[in-house]
């Protein structure tokens, strides 16, 4: 097993299993989270029989960075894991600090089609210490510390939802990284089943729905989970959750130039969620290679975006990283694939 994947909790039971106190998990987690030690040798205020006992039990290993890009504002990069797949994660660096977008699983299954993590199928879900691998490795390479976390990159976080739980409560734990539960964002294009499970978790984190599209008939034809799980179904298991939780969620909207940016959609979409604690969050489209898909121009963006704040309805336009980077969903693993 990997060190890196257990929370606490976890830890603290392996502790227990080998008649050994709890509190050893909060010593490790500060070895590995705030002095960052690289080898269970380093655990110096653990007996050396313990220490053994660890490294028969458990490995340290990281995700290795086989590709970085960097740019001014963003730098991404490429993982392989023990296995020999590859993930991503973006590292974005904001006036109000460093956020880092982390990858959930190896390709994806939802089939969305305008994203390029699509194009290639699941292979497997990330194991948790993957998930926490790509932070800390990063913030070695950049000899900085990261402030928020969004999980938006290749794969669908619900459809992975314990390795992805686990991931949250180690990076949030006090002795952890330490990454404040409002910081962390999960964005998912709608398991409704997950979301109500997620809805009783006692982890206040953000909640993003990958929405693209004010109707059934337009979302379904983009977003194939639609089918299965249709708009009305998600926007009442959404206000439920808003219900539960008294946390405002993030509507994500991508711009795509003449499929769903004209006025009448704005309208639908503040029809749609009228009287919710939401915001919408416009999202101008990174071109892929699915050429069938563009970018709106700004001018629509602008009238898209102005139609929602004439309809009452909360709304920002997400600033643009990376496309000189090809920074968009996948995009930097399926190139490398091809
Ligand atoms: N599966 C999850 C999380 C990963 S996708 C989800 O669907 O939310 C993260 C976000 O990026 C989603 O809103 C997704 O629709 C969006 N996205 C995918 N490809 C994109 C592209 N080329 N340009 C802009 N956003 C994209």
């Amino acid at each position: 097993m990997n060190l890196y994947g257990l929370t606490k909790e976890e830890l603290e039971q392996y502790f227990v299993s080998i008649g050994e106190k709890k509190f050893k998990a909060t010593q490790v987690f500060e070895w590995l989270y705030q002095k960052r030690v690289t080898t269970i040798e380093e655990f110096s205020n653990i007996k050396k029989e313990v220490r053994e006992q660890l490294q028969k039990d458990f490995s340290l290993e990281l995700p290795k960075v086989i590709k970085r890009e960097i740019d001014i504002d963003v730098e991404k990069y490429l993982f392989e894991l023990s296995d020999n797949e590859r993930i991503e994660a973006v590292l974005m660096r904001h006036n109000y600090g460093l956020s880092v977008c982390v990858s959930s699983q190896v390709g994806c299954n939802m089939g969305c089609k305008f994203c390029e993590s699509g194009r290639l199928k699941k292979v497997r879900n990330l194991e948790a210490h993957e998930m926490v691998g790509q932070i800390l490795v990063i913030e070695s390479l950049i000899k900085e510390r990261i402030s928020s976390v969004v999980i938006m990159g290749i794969g669908e976080p619900l459809d992975n939802y314990e390795n992805v739980i686990r991931f949250i409560k180690i990076i949030n734990d006090a002795k952890g990284i330490q990454i404040g539960a409002r910081h962390i964002t999960l964005s998912t294009c709608g398991l409704i089943p997950k979301i109500k499970e997620l809805s009783e978790l006692d982890i206040q984190i953000n909640l993003a729905i990958s929405l693209h599209a004010p109707n059934d008939h337009l979302r379904s034809e983009i977003m194939p989970i639609n089918k299965a799980y249709p708009l009305q179904e998600l926007m009442e298991t959404i206000k439920e959750y808003i219900k539960k939780t008294n946390r405002r969620v993030t509507m994500e909207y991508i711009l795509l130039k003449g499929v769903n940016d004209q006025k009448k959609h704005a309208k639908e979409l503040a029809n749609l969620l009228r009287g919710m604690n939401v915001y919408v969050n416009l999202i101008p489209y990174n071109e892929t290679n699915h050429i069938e898909f563009q970018k709106s121009d700004k001018e629509t963006i602008d009238a898209f975006y102005r139609e929602l704040q004439k309809e009452k309805i909360q709304v920002t336009v997400r600033r643009e990283f990376g496309s000189s980077i090809s920074a968009a969903c996948g995009q930097l693993r399926s190139k490398e694939i091809k």
